[in-house]
């Protein structure tokens, strides 16, 4: 009986680390991998970089092609970004639409090269198309912004976070389907 007890504990405690939409780990899952990678990484010197990945005008995919559509979108962002990445790196959805990826042992060149491939990985996506919209016309490219940031002497988790959202926020007012890290831009 207790067996049974102790499973379905393990059972729902995982489920809830686990976004619905996706099957990406959720924010709850996020915060928790964040500040123990965090921690080993003051503690071994090794760097830890943090990907801030933002979809670009998603509001108007939900606006021009529903909000099925937009759902579906997630969904296969998602996996392309998982498609991508190597097994020790650590995917999560941050919330609506933005993903964040942990990249353990990465300094900021290597994390910047990685979040290239991602950008050019959802870039290359197949347009969503004028015919499905349910308003507006013309083709969809979907695109990504990232912002990279690196946690180089001991930092926290906010503080890295912050860094960044401030670089993806460089890379949406740079135009978008862009990555910007503190030491400049590519992409
Ligand atoms: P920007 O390029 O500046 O990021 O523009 P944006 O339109 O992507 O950003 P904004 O923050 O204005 O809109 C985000 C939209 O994402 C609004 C919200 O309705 C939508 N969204 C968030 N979560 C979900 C979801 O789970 N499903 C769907 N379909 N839409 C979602
Ligand atoms: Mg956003
Ligand atoms: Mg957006």
């Amino acid at each position: 009986m207790l067996g049974e007890a102790d499973r379905l504990q393990r059972h729902f405690e995982e489920a809830a680390t686990v976004d619905g939409l996706t099957g990406l780990r959720n924010r709850r899952w996020l915060d928790d991998a964040f500040t123990r990678q965090l921690d080993r990484a003051t503690r071994t010197g090794r760097p830890l970089s943090v990907l801030m990945i933002d979809i670009d005008h998603f509001k108007s995919i939900n606006d021009r092609f529903g909000h099925i559509t937009g759902d579906h979108a997630l969904v296969v962002i998602a996996q392309t970004l998982a498609s991508c990445l190597r097994p020790q790196d650590l995917l999560a959805r941050f919330g609506g639409e933005e993903f964040t990826v942990l990249l353990p042992g990465l300094e900021t060149a290597s994390a910047v090269s990685v979040a290239e491939r991602l950008r050019a990985a959802v870039a290359k996506l197949p347009p969503l198309t004028g015919a499905t919209a349910t308003a507006g016309t013309g083709d969809h490219t979907i695109t990504v912004s990232i912002g990279v940031a690196t946690a180089m002497a001991a930092t926290t988790v906010a503080a890295l976070l912050a860094r960044a959202d401030a670089a993806l926020y460089r890379a949406k007012g740079s135009g978008r389907n862009r990555v910007e890290s503190e030491t400049g831009a590519r992409g």
